[in-house]
């Protein structure tokens, strides 16, 4: 058989570009962290017509006045290509470091090395046992002897072998070079650092200041840290939304509360397979999407996506296997980290995260999710318009809201045509762009809404997002005498 007759075949021409492929809408959100390799206009301008859907700015390596112009940039470059995306802060949350070593050192296996708890910098090695402070003195009430101790993204391991008044003495596992300020994980140690730091709440302050519609919290490791970012942003009168980080076992543990109380969960990939065995990641991801699918909150698989295109034009076939099982258990949105802040290809890794998703989302299920629990009528009516819009061939769903809550239902059951959002609202706008499959317009609105539904299909017309003779269900409220209805409404796009 010719390969172009092959139905599992999208293409007359596999090698070359698809253009039937880039026609396909996208369901699958794009994520990109801005960093030196995508801070000029020119790639920014290149990565918004590519349709990204959301700038993270990592706070871990930005400075204030940094962030500042970034955001600035961002928005004024939005304006210029008339497309707008989000912004995302991504706040480093509690982290443990240590301090300065002086010239790096080879720390042998079996060789004995100690942490100490707020030494001044200075030499206070005990029994020529190598030492080096940490930023966090009470770590030593948290840890017990035996527990594991990671350093470097688990490039060096130790073991807990005492604690020593002001130190905590470990045995080198597994060997290699340690340098200044390290990273630290200690994997099932349940840490006692706050969970807003103190340079969190002023990177917090610059968010407020410059207006961002995300922030993702690191290490959130129950409810109550999504409560006390909270409680900052409603006292500044922000209606950002909060993505919580999940990088440890104690976030798994707590799982139900956290997403419950976030509006959003990132799986952080990179620090939870250091804090878990990493055979569990992709069960821990599979459980977190249908989870977070089940509570209606969107849902975002993070880091090491497209790690060899940091250096190589082109994904390894493990990447491409990693990006679409990610897309077929329908995450919200994937992100790219190191590949769009240094990498030396950031357009082309949004490319191939488009080119994944869409071929991969014509294998998703026709059927409306099951998880989703949607007991009032109103939300049976909601289940009803997407099995009705699958139904129909070429269609689309169209939908009013001011809270984001039906969008953000429509999105939880994935169905198969696009979800146009109209929202009169700026700020929920941008934060409609995070759910899979939807597709938010800026709009007034007028009281009457026939007159409403008018201008949302003679604005999708004249965009080019449906051509007359489709059919659209709506979902808007109606006016009946004197009531105020729910109704689902089949139109046809004259
Ligand atoms: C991660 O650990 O996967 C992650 C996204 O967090 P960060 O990049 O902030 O370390």
């Amino acid at each position: 058989m010719h390969p172009d007759k092959h139905p599992l075949l999208s293409s007359s021409n596999m090698i070359m570009d698809n253009p039937a492929l880039e026609m396909r809408y996208r369901q699958t959100k794009i994520i990109f962290t801005i960093g030196p390799a995508t801070s000029s206009d020119e790639v920014l301008k290149e990565l918004i017509n590519e349709r990204v859907d959301i700038c993270r700015i990592n706070m871990a390596h930005a400075s204030h006045a940094w962030t500042r112009a970034i955001i600035q940039q961002i928005k004024r470059v939005c304006g210029e290509v008339d497309r707008h995306i989000a912004i995302m802060m991504d706040i480093k949350g509690p982290e443990i470091r240590t301090g300065d070593i002086g010239e790096p050192i080879y720390l042998e296996q079996g060789q004995l090395f100690d942490f100490l708890m707020a030494v001044p910098n200075g030499d206070a090695s005990q029994d020529g046992i190598r030492c080096v402070n940490v930023n966090y003195p009470n770590l030593i009430n948290d840890v017990s002897v035996g527990d594991t101790v990671l350093v470097d993204s688990g490039l060096i391991r130790m073991q807990v072998m005492a604690t020593l008044g002001d130190r905590i003495r470990c045995k080198v596992i597994i060997p290699g070079q340690f340098g200044n300020r390290r990273h630290i994980n200690l994997p099932g140690v349940r840490v006692g650092l706050p969970s807003l730091t103190e340079k969190d709440q002023g990177d917090v302050a610059i968010g407020l200041e410059e207006g961002v519609d995300f922030y993702a919290l690191s290490f959130v490791r129950d409810a109550e840290a999504l409560h006390s970012l909270r409680a900052v942003l409603t006292e500044h009168g922000s209606k950002a939304r909060i993505i919580a980080k999940i990088e440890d076992q104690q976030a798994i543990s707590n799982i139900d509360e956290i997403i419950e109380a976030s509006d959003g969960i990132m799986i952080a990939r990179g620090d939870l397979g250091i804090e878990c065995p990493y055979e569990e990641l992709p069960i821990i991801q599979h459980e977190v999407i249908k989870a977070c699918i089940r509570k209606s909150r969107p849902v975002i698989v993070a880091t090491h996506m497209l790690e060899s295109m940091i250096e190589a034009p082109v994904p390894t076939r493990a990447e491409v296997s990693d990006i679409a099982h990610a897309v077929l258990e329908r995450t919200d949105a994937i992100m790219l980290s190191g590949e769009t802040t240094t990498g030396k290809y950031p357009v082309e890794c949004v490319k191939v995260f488009k080119r994944i998703s869409q071929r991969i989302e014509s294998f998703h299920d026709a059927d409306p999710t099951k998880e989703l629990y949607l007991p009032t009528p109103k939300g049976k009516m909601l289940r009803s318009a997407v099995y009705l819009a699958n139904d129909i061939e070429d269609s689309g769903l169209v939908v009013f809201s001011r809270s984001g809550y039906l969008a953000r239902m429509l999105s939880s059951l994935r169905p198969q045509v696009p979800i146009y959002a109209f929202t009169d609202i700026p700020e929920l706008f941008r934060n409609l762009l995070i759910l899979w499959g939807v597709e938010p317009f800026q709009m007034d609105f007028s009281d009457d809404p026939e007159t409403t539904i008018n201008h949302a299909f003679d604005y999708l017309k004249r965009k080019k997002w449906v051509k007359e003779g489709q059919t659209l269900i709506v979902i808007s409220n109606a006016l009946a005498k004197d009531k105020v209805i729910d109704t689902l409404q089949i139109r046809r796009v004259e």
